[in-house]
């Protein structure tokens, strides 16, 4: 699978290199994938003292990783209200305070870690992208905060008074965040290598032999005898294991050059809508904007950059219809991505029948990267055998 189209930001640069594995070894936990899960698993379970072996068949924070434009959204692509439809009170609004406290965590790993990962708390404006949509904003607002979450109510008047543009509605949130997710790669493979953690590259997992007591991983030249593994191969695993559930579309970003005064853009908040597909977009540390969104199906080629120079444009001109006042910005980089979403709107995370002592992190939607932190957590407990209740939410088998 073509995973990338175009230049990200962080395509070109390297992170920490690693040998190829060429020897046998045995451990605890097998993790299979290098992006932002398997290095968040691998870190969470080396920090609670798991022998665990990471290995990647190319380049560690190549993947889809390479392409996350780093924001962090406690609220979903599925509104609060979609979900209590979907799956009653206790499911729906469980899982939103999961999302909530996934954001804590990843703040916390960002505090512990010795690279800063530019992770900075965020306001976020989400706002009705139509006049029709202000009664959906009105209706989420209010079950957010019958729940208990804490959200701001935001009419016309108080846009405008806050930001260049004007909207009917909007839900405004002090709780999310932004990080570079190629430097959090960086500091959680560093620190977690201090750890005991041990991380081969060019070492493509070829075969696994499910054992009455474990597994034995094949590369071409070595092996691992693990007692459990943990694949995080992200939207390739829909290659060899499709999920019903899943399908796979094409989203798109790009990264402005500086821009000189971004003073206009109140608390440099997250930005995104009530459109479907929407466009988001944030503010980077060196003063730049990142704005993404406009999914579609994938095109038939297979190839994610077919689109990339009209909807780069498109993704420009939304910036400054929202910033008139910011003059003529241009794009510094385009790309375009793979992304994978399920129909209900969970992540997969747990077992499959078909992979004995095995597990999987399939972080798919928008929430990728709060998903790929609960699932490290979760599985870090069920990997030493206490399996939380939560897991049977994320069900691969749904
Ligand atoms: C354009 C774009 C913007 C995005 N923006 C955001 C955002 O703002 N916020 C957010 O939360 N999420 C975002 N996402 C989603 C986010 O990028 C993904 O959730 C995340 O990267 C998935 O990480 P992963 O580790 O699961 O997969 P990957 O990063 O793809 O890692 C999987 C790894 O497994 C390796 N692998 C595969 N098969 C094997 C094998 N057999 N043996 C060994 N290794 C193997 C691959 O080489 C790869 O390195 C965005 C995605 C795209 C495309």
């Amino acid at each position: 699978m073509k995973l990338i189209g175009g230049y990200t930001p962080w395509s070109g640069l390297d992170i920490q290199s690693f040998s190829r594995l060429e020897s046998e070894l045995s451990c605890d936990v097998l993790v299979i994938g290098g992006g932002i899960s398997g290095a968040l698993v691998s870190y969470v379970l080396s920090h609670h003292g798991s022998e665990t072996i990471l290995l990647e068949k190319g380049h560690i924070g190549k993947g889809s990783t390479s392409a996350n434009t780093g924001t962090i959204h406690f609220m979903n692509d599925m509104a609060l209200t979609e979900l209590i439809q979907k799956f009653g009170e206790h499911k729906g609004t469980g899982f939103y305070r999961m999302c909530g406290e996934a954001v804590e965590r990843l703040s916390q790993v960002a505090a512990n870690l010795s690279v800063d990962i530019e992770f900075r708390r965020r306001s976020s404006l989400y706002y009705a992208s139509t006049e029709a949509d202000a009664g959906k904003i009105r209706n989420e607002y209010d079950k957010l905060i019958r729940h208990g979450f804490q959200v701001e109510y935001w009419n016309r008047n108080t846009i405008k008074s806050h930001f260049p543009f004007s909207k009917s509605a909007a839900i405004y949130t002090r709780r999310d965040a932004e990080l570079n997710p190629y430097k959090m790669v960086q500091g959680l493979m560093m620190d977690a290598t201090r750890q005991g953690l041990r991380a081969f590259e060019n070492s493509r997992v070829q075969n696994v032999e499910y054992k009455v007591n474990g597994v034995t991983a094949k590369t071409k030249y070595g092996t691992i005898h693990a007692k459990t593994v943990i694949w995080t191969v992200g939207y390739e695993a829909q290659d060899w294991k499709p999920d019903p559930i899943v399908s796979l579309d094409c989203t798109y970003a790009v990264m402005t050059d500086p821009i000189v005064d971004l003073s206009s853009w109140h608390e440099r908040a997250l930005i995104w809508e009530t459109n479907r597909p929407y466009v988001y977009m944030r503010t980077t540390k060196d003063n730049r904007i990142i704005a993404g969104g406009m999914d579609e199906p994938l095109h038939e080629s297979g190839y994610p950059e077919t689109n990339l120079s009209v909807r780069s444009e498109q993704l420009l001109e939304k910036i400054q219809t929202l910033f008139p006042d910011l003059g003529t910005i241009s794009a510094a980089y385009c790309w375009s991505g793979v992304f994978a979403s399920t129909e209900d709107g969970l992540p997969l995370i747990g077992r499959h029948p078909h992979y004995p002592h095995s597990y999987f992190i399939e972080g798919y939607g928008g929430n990728g990267t709060i998903y790929s932190m609960l699932a490290a957590d979760l599985l870090t407990k069920a990997a030493a055998g206490e399996e939380p209740a939560e897991l049977s939410w994320f069900s691969l088998t749904r």
